[in-house]
């Protein structure tokens, strides 16, 4: 047979979590045509030799709402193997708008998802008011395939403007609201997303729109979804809520729908909360619910040193010398009676919102200044402290004090016990994913969880098959999310394929980079190892470099295409 693209002599890694073969996938019309050991002849063949052909990587978390404008690639998410992004998440989103409320709109995004408001401004030319003028705005260029969340903050605003940050919606606001869901959802929109996250605030310090829904508008909108017969819903901050009153569930319950919520992980600062949580979760699902956390393979790490070390900032000692000048620094921080103070600061309870916690274990000499110091590199406080059977504070101060405060230390408080985020990231009660992609861009990318799943997870820690990895990236998420023509290498599904190096692939470091509207900077995460990716048959990513391919589409709800021929 005739392909359009011939994927030869690599490792098919399917997505369905079943064991691994060597042979070849074939393309034809943006579809999978079909695998094995197949002839030809192709218009185009990549020789996968040693490589994993894999479905690409769904990322299922994303916040590209208003980048997705002016970059249709959502960089850099294909980076890191994925040919479809899901945008619109907690509560979150472009669209509806009216006219009026375009800024306030970029401001709750701005605010909650750390997007400098001048590069969004700069960035987004407002061609749209409905959710399907959005979603047309968006497919009319796109490199990656994009799935859309209606956000109940934007769908709020649009139905009560100003008192939608001020109370509970009436009837006549509730069934406008409803009325923008039905028609987000008849357009194919994925699902809806809410928030119980009552820490996201907009410009003004006002709690975001999502938070002020009593539970009833939250059932009110969710039925919608039971009503239409599709859809998932997205839950911010559902942790608290789920564990208290089982909301996510009785919201499933109550629509019939899948719900997703963030997030399950494992923190210095709960110990053991993951376990419990995740047999929570277990257990209501046993009992019949659809309502599952997702979590992340990365462990977000500070870096800081003792010249500037707002961490310990809640340490009454330690705050005292954040302020004064480096040589005061210096002085204090090698005085005996003074790090007498600073260690009785340690002992300070443990509660959630501690920002430093004492636990020496997770305190890393991430680069160290001194020549002589190089072989501390890697190397943990607690560690140093055990073989110089010194106390960890002193090996800490004293080691920063030598280097005149240069060391520069690493610290992680969430995701660093290896054995939980393994237990976790295995489970079927869990979702993979949570990249935050377009969030947070001056603080991290983390759009590199995917390699690290497949790098660091898979190959260096043996926590999970290559199979079963690959699955939590593709076929797992696309389930959950109600995509069933993607998310595995199957005959009649769209040609989504990641081709990549299962020795070499990894996240690449995190780096600045001058690439955003108004010369705008932001973080970036590239990847080691991702050699192709494809979106609906066509090259999008050719090691690394951009083939300047369109062949993104938006992914429509399992009722759009039962109702007509979508994309795909
Ligand atoms: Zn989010």
């Amino acid at each position: 047979m005739a392909y359009d693209l011939l994927v030869k002599n690599g490792r098919i890694v399917d997505g369905s979590g079943m064991p691994s073969f060597l042979g070849d996938v074939g393309v034809s019309r943006g579809k999978i045509a079909e695998l094995g050991r197949l002839g030809g002849p192709a218009r185009r063949v990549i020789d996968a030799t040693g490589m994993v052909i894999a479905p690409g990587f769904i990322d299922n978390h994303c916040h590209y709402d208003a980048q997705i404008t002016w970059d249709p690639l959502c960089t850099f998410s294909c980076y890191n193997g994925a040919t479809t992004v899901i945008i619109g998440n907690c509560s979150l989103a472009m669209a509806p708008v009216r006219p009026n409320d375009q800024e306030k709109l970029m401001g709750l995004l701005s605010q909650v998802e750390a997007i400098p408001m001048d590069i969004l401004k700069a960035g987004v030319s407002w061609r749209w008011q409905t959710i399907p003028e959005y979603m047309d705005a968006v497919e009319a260029k796109l490199g990656i395939n994009v799935g859309m969340m209606i956000g109940h903050s934007a769908v709020r605003l649009y139905a009560m403007g100003e008192a939608s940050q001020e109370r509970a919606a009436t009837e006549g606001e509730l069934e406008v609201m409803r009325g923008v869901v039905r028609e987000g959802m008849e357009a194919g929109a994925l699902g809806l997303s809410i928030s119980r996250n009552m820490s996201h605030f907009d410009v003004t310090g006002k709690l975001i729109p999502a938070s002020f829904a009593p539970e009833e508008e939250l059932f009110g909108l969710a039925r919608v979804l039971g009503e239409v017969g599709t859809g998932v819903i997205q839950s911010g901050g559902g942790t608290t809520p789920e564990l208290k009153t089982r909301l996510m569930s009785r919201i499933s319950e109550a629509s019939g729908r899948q719900v997703i919520y963030n997030v399950l992980r494992e923190s210095v600062r709960a110990p053991g909360g993951w376990k419990k949580h995740l047999e929570f979760v277990e257990e209501s699902c046993r009992q019949g619910a659809r309502a599952v956390p997702l979590c992340s393979p990365n462990s977000v790490v500070s870096h800081f040193n003792m010249k500037n070390c707002q961490i310990f900032r809640q340490l009454p000692n330690w705050l005292s010398l954040i302020n004064v000048s480096d040589a005061e620094k210096l002085q204090a921080y090698g005085d005996p009676e003074i790090r007498q103070k600073l260690r009785l600061d340690l002992q300070a309870p443990v509660t959630s919102d501690s920002r430093f916690v004492n636990r020496w274990d997770l305190v890393v000499v991430a680069e160290p200044y001194l020549p002589r110091n190089q072989g501390l590199k890697g190397k943990t406080i607690a560690e140093l402290a055990e073989g110089q059977r010194k106390d960890p504070l002193d090996v800490f101060l004293d080691l920063a004090v030598e280097e005149k405060l240069n060391t520069v230390f690493a610290l992680g408080h969430n995701n660093m016990d290896r054995d939980a985020v393994a237990e976790f990231l295995r489970s079927p009660y869990t979702v993979v994913g949570l990249s935050d992609g377009g969030a947070h861009v001056q603080y991290h990318c983390e759009v590199g969880y995917s390699t690290r799943l497949l790098g660091y997870w898979v190959r260096e820690q043996r926590a999970m098959s290559l199979e079963q990895a690959v699955r939590r990236l593709t076929f797992d998420s696309a389930s959950v999310y109600g995509i069933y023509d993607r998310g595995m290498l199957r005959p009649g599904l769209a040609a989504d394929i990641v081709v990549f190096d299962p020795q070499t692939v990894r996240p690449g470091n995190q780096e600045v980079v001058h690439d955003f509207p108004n010369n705008g900077w932001r973080m970036r995460s590239l990847a080691e190892g991702i050699e192709y990716t494809v979106v609906n048959g066509e090259v999008l990513l050719e090691r690394g470099t951009y083939t300047g391919a369109t062949p993104g589409c938006v992914i429509r709800n399992a009722r759009y295409h039962a109702v007509q021929n979508g994309c795909s």
